[in-house]
């Protein structure tokens, strides 16, 4: 196997694919880092109005080495851009339980409800995940500080994915969301420069 050490995040990146417009990464990720710490679900302060940073030459490094997965997922189309779609799909490896210990997976932020219930390129990559038996998680963004409660999908849509059945999938997704927004809420503060969790007010 070659060498891929010197393989670095701008080599993973599909060419020429660019932000523009979207924000959704500098909005609803938190941010812990020397030079900036930032709470989930608030805008960075250095996010210019039409979108961009005012700092880029300069920001904190955790941002220029973070892409949500469009960025290296060449077979996605623009339409898969998070502010187009209506979701931020990352990679992720979480504490999955059994079949999917350890399998690295997908995350998928929902930023918009409306836009996912009838999307069916997202029903049918979902579909396309949990029939490889590839992990998928879902949540919904949340007030300011609030921790996303994920739900994960593979058991509750195994049937609408075998069956090939977009909307059901869409449902599913729609129902986790519902479903996890019942569940308690976490929420972080930020206190001496540290992200620490609190409780709502
Ligand atoms: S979510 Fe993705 S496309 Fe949107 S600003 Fe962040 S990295 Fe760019
Ligand atoms: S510093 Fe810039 S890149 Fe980082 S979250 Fe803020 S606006 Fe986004």
């Amino acid at each position: 196997m070659s060498d891929i050490s010197d393989i670095t995040v701008e080599d993973t990146l599909v060419p020429g694919r660019e932000c523009g417009e979207c924000t959704a990464c500098c909005q609803y990720l938190s941010i812990e880092a020397e030079e900036l710490v930032k709470l989930p679900n608030v805008k960075c302060q250095h996010l210019k109005g039409g979108g961009g940073c005012s700092i880029y030459s300069s920001r904190p490094k955790i941002c220029d080495q973070w892409y949500c997965a469009w960025h290296s997922m060449p077979q996605m189309s623009d339409e898969w851009r998070p502010d187009k779609m209506g979701v931020m799909l990352e990679f992720c490896r979480e504490n999955f339980p059994d079949p999917f210990t350890g399998k690295a997976g997908y995350r998928f932020t929902i930023l918009d409800k409306e836009k996912v219930a009838t999307n069916r390129l997202l029903a049918a990559f979902v579909g396309s995940q949990i029939l490889t038996g590839v992990p998928c998680i879902v949540s919904y963004i949340g007030e300011p500080g609030e921790l996303p409660t994920p739900a994960l999908l593979n058991f509750a849509l195994a049937q609408a994915a075998l069956d090939k059945n977009g909307q059901a999938i869409l449902d599913g997704i729609i129902k986790a969301l519902d479903a996890s927004a019942e569940q308690p809420k976490q929420y972080l503060k930020i206190e001496d420069g540290k992200l620490i969790s609190t409780k709502p007010n």
